[in-house]
């Protein structure tokens, strides 16, 4: 269109869970044209005269050279975002979340092309021994990460030093970034579902909507205390469009984005997953939950942490952040989503839908 005057937006990982939500949200507003970038594209199903759909591997040449000269804004998602491969394949968890990115860093300090980054609140590490639950802050909070034979941290510590070279570009080499933490995001088309459309141990959403399409307990990883803070996708989306069109607040700036209102142990996440389920499926028994180690689940070199809230203060005043979304009101449509999607497994292994 000749003199449009929209935001050229690229993301890269368009076609993975946050990436697919994200163009979706953009697309839908009006207000970008948006190039999507990605290997594969089974989760968007958008499609807009706004949209380019470009598939490539950020690592082949000129994919991102091409990237940074035909956008405005880069926005990066890629990474193996998943514990469970952060002990068993740390190698590559650290090449995909650091190495790869680097030349992305370069590219955008020298073409002065704003880098909106998705980190993620991993980088807060273990909570200070001793102290009580505290909120997560941008620019306060120590980031705390355990040996370096304790492998879990191999993504938090990738992620952190990406964020440090970043913000060492903004600070000395004039790089227009934003560095966005994503807490615990959840919705439909998250991860996969072992055995059907991927292999391994996706994160906790994902593996226990597997059990419960199989009509397996939910796994307690050593019993289910831990506590997370769930966003819901449409929420955190909301949160980065807003960055995305206050450029002049937000660049500079480190974001949080999560909700501290659904802070939840994963044994009651469980809990409210059954009862859903349940309600959605009536009839079927309900599988209930097992206890299981770390060490059984994830292997050696795992580790956690007990709890995670996002302080969102900052985002509330730089874009009006406030996510709305309980997890009452989304884990129902979550659920279905996932039930549509994958059908139920019967225990013969056939599938009704
Ligand atoms: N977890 C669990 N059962 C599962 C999968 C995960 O109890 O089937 C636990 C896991 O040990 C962690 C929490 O749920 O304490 C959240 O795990 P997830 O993989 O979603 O991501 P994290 O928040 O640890 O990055």
């Amino acid at each position: 269109m000749p003199g449009d005057s929209r935001q050229k937006v690229c993301v890269l990982g368009g076609g993975g869970f946050l990436g697919s939500h994200l163009v979706t949200s953009l697309c839908d507003s009006g207000k970008f044209r948006v190039q999507a970038i990605d290997t594969t594209f089974d989760k968007l199903t958008v499609s807009a005269p706004q949209l380019t759909i470009t598939p490539a591997d950020i690592t082949s040449a000129g994919v991102l050279e091409e990237a940074v000269e035909n956008n405005q804004v880069i926005v990066s998602t890629t990474a193996l975002c998943n514990p469970s491969l952060y002990n068993t394949r740390p190698v590559e968890v650290i090449r995909e979340s650091y190495d790869h990115l680097v030349p992305l860093v370069e590219l955008c300090t020298r073409r002065n092309r704003w880098l909106v980054h998705f980190s993620t609140c991993e980088v807060y590490g273990q909570p200070l021994p001793g102290s009580s639950r505290q909120p997560l802050r941008e620019d306060e909070s120590r980031l705390l990460l355990g040996p370096i034979n304790r492998e879990r941290w191999s993504y938090a510590c990738a992620k952190q030093l990406l964020e440090r070279l970043i913000w060492a570009q903004g600070r000395h080499h004039g790089l227009p970034f934003t560095i966005v933490r994503p807490f615990n995001v959840i919705g439909p088309r998250m991860d996969f579902i072992p055995g059907r459309d991927g292999e391994g141990l996706p994160r906790v959403l994902a593996c226990f909507m597997k059990a419960l399409l199989a009509g397996e307990p939910l796994p307690l990883v050593n019993g289910g205390n831990q506590r997370r803070s769930f966003i819901y996708v449409d929420d955190f989306v909301a949160g980065v469009r807003a960055i995305l069109l206050r450029p002049a607040r937000c660049q500079g700036e480190i974001i949080n984005l999560g909700h501290p209102g659904n802070d939840i142990s994963i044994a009651d996440l469980a809990g409210k997953m059954l009862a859903v389920f349940g309600a959605l499926q009536p009839g079927r028994p309900l599988p209930g939950v097992i206890r299981v180690s770390a060490e059984d689940f994830y292997g050696p070199g795992y580790d956690d942490c007990d709890y995670r809230i996002p302080d969102i203060g900052k985002a509330e005043r730089l874009i009006g952040f406030r996510p709305r979304t309980g997890l009452d009101e989304m884990l129902p449509v979550i659920v279905r989503d996932y039930l549509e999607r994958y059908g139920t497994a019967t225990p013969t292994g056939e599938v009704s839908r």
